[in-house]
């Protein structure tokens, strides 16, 4: 039997206008500013209004460490969302917006899939409503007026070899990953190095994500630490006088944008920080907005739990006051298999012992997740080649673990295939039980906090950190930065720093290359391995077979 393609289906939803979206949460059609039929940014008068009402139940859905079998978190994130809808909760979700780098490169789309995903995909994955230009073009004018500044006589005695501040573009441009900059001649300013970051991974999608409001996004701007003089004391934004502009052109951006799944309930999608040298969630200001009107907030972080959910947790949750009511831990029968040491190729064949060999992964993320206070279910993302009997060996390995897991069969059947698990997630919501809390406290020392969270969840027997970075890490603490949480930057595919030790590893240790302050999204960035900053495409790049049809269609994305 033939499956379609989540764009077929995507292209076949029944949309309502985005007013009756909006009324679904009270929503009025004067506090909606639609971008076209069925997309639209909430007023910033509404989002006031309502900040006296009570707060719904906060869901986060993360996943165990990601495999090339795929596991469907944002697909999941949305078939809860249906399916709470369907057993008659309120039920809003939000995720993140997509980046366009990556569309024409290889990964899946960033609304869902199957019959669990957001609409209008196909603006959704493109230009939608025109943050990431936004943020784009904020960078660009620091950029600018950065080097603007050197050239008119750097009066901040920037040490032009020490300029942090990057240019970005929401493209995989590996070419512009080193650039020189100002060559020409003295007409053209000071030449100096520079690069190319994707704008993802820009400071100010950080911030944009973390702000609770206008003031505090400029606030926090002017905050950014954009260079160092020889003296290596930092040159910030506010010095160059470009947060009050910056803030200008991130207004309308910083409004969440309002659509719906194809089932036509509410989805908020704004925001998308890289989850590596950033947080990887959606905007506080779509979360806590979304808790004010919905009784029930299903939302997604970047990654396996090991890394999106940690951030989640001490990063966003603790600078936002969130507090999650239920964990959904998304593990799929194929990454367990994957785990358990089976080859992609052979994934479609039953392996029950497989299963069995690599369900540890999962027990750790269990373990861990319940370390912050937080109750814990397992979603099993059905794939239709999963047998009856795999599915069994991962409820009963689940049980083991002090939790329970349950089928969930949302990219096939919609909101149907889900409502058990949202009956059971709405339930566990509802009872109160859930005691969150950080793992690490605001005074603790950085390295500290570094250590707790490799001990804690990767863990590891200890951190590797050579006297540059332990020096380094004192120096922010005297100048004030010590209370900042930590945004770990590491291989998403593994609890350790090695892509390739699957499982549940132990015995390792966690070395760190370099430390990054990211003063004005308010986190210190511990760099562990590579990271990339500005991805490139791979050999044959999906752009190559993107197109309009001749209806005007847009086809081959995803
Ligand atoms: P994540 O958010 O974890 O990156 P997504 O939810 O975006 O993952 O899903 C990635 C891809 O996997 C999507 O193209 C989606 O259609 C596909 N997918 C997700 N769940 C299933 C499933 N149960 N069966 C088949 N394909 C799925
Ligand atoms: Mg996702």
């Amino acid at each position: 039997m033939g499956y379609k393609s989540d764009i077929e289906i995507a292209r076949e939803a029944d949309k309502k206008q985005i007013q009756e979206i909006g009324m679904k949460l009270g929503i009025e059609s004067k506090d909606l500013l639609p971008y076209g039929h069925d997309k639209a940014k909430v007023s910033q008068e509404f989002i006031n209004s309502v900040q006296g009402n009570k707060n719904g139940k906060l869901i986060l859905v993360t996943a165990i460490n990601p495999t090339p079998a795929g596991e469907g978190k944002t697909t999941t994130t949305v078939g809860l969302g249906d399916g709470l809808n369907r057993i008659g909760k309120k039920a809003a979700v939000c995720i993140r917006e997509a980046s366009l780098g990556p569309n024409f490169g290889m990964k899946g789309g960033a609304a869902g899939g199957g019959y669990a995903q957001v609409v209008p995909m196909e603006d959704m994955n493109l230009h939608f409503t025109g943050d990431f230009h936004a943020i784009t073009s904020a960078h660009s004018l620091l950029s600018a007026m950065l080097d603007n500044h050197i050239y008119w006589g750097n009066e901040c005695d920037i040490d032009i070899r020490r300029v942090q501040w990057k240019r970005v573009v929401d493209m995989n441009d590996r070419a512009l990953r080193q650039v020189n900059v100002s060559l020409g001649g003295v007409a053209n300013g000071f030449p100096r190095e520079g690069g190319f970051d994707i704008t993802v991974a820009s400071e100010v999608m950080a911030i944009l994500c973390l702000a609770n409001n206008l003031k505090d996004l400029e606030k926090r701007l002017g905050d950014m630490i954009v260079a160092y003089r020889r003296d290596r004391s930092p040159v910030f934004c506010r010095d160059i006088k470009a947060e009050g502009a910056m803030t200008v052109l991130l207004k309308d951006a910083m409004q969440p944008n309002l659509v719906q799944t194809l089932e036509n309930n509410p989805a908020f999608v704004h925001g998308g920080p890289f989850a590596n040298i950033a947080h990887g969630c959606n905007s506080v200001i779509a979360t806590t907005t979304a808790l004010k009107i919905a009784d029930f907030v299903v939302t997604e972080a970047g990654f396996g739990a090991d890394l999106g959910a940690e951030k989640f947790m001490n990063i966003k949750c603790r600078k936002a006051g969130l507090s999650p009511d239920c964990v959904v831990l998304v593990a799929t029968v194929r990454a367990m298999k994957m785990n358990g040491g089976v080859a992609k190729a052979d994934l479609g064949a039953e392996n029950v012992d497989a299963v069995n060999e690599g369900c540890a992964n999962l027990g750790r993320h269990i373990g861990n997740l319940k370390s912050f206070g937080v109750p814990v279910v397992v979603a099993i993302n059905h794939f239709v080649t999963d047998t009856d009997a795999e599915v069994r060996a991962v409820k009963d390995y689940v049980a083991t673990q002090g939790s329970e897991a349950i089928l969930s069969r949302h990219w096939e059947l919609g909101s149907e295939g889900s409502a058990d698990l949202a009956t059971r997630v709405a339930e566990i919501a509802e009872s109160g039980v859930s005691k969150f809390a950080p793992i690490y406290e605001d005074d603790m020392p950085l390295m500290g906090k570094i250590e707790t969270i490799a001990k804690k969840i990767y863990h590891a027997d200890d951190v590797i950190a050579d006297t540059k970075v332990r020096d380094q890490l004192k120096l922010w603490e005297e100048q004030g930065y010590g209370n900042l949480p930590i945004c770990m930057a590491k291989t998403q595919y593994s609890f350790s720093t090695d892509p390739s030790l699957r499982g549940a590893p132990t015995g390792h240790s966690v070395p760190i290359r370099e430390v990054r302050l990211s003063a004005g999204a308010g986190f210190v960035v511990v760099v562990c391995g590579e990271i990339m900053t500005m991805p490139g495409l791979p050999r044959v790049p999906s752009a190559e077979s993107i197109h309009l049809n001749d209806d005007g269609q847009i086809e081959g994305l995803f």
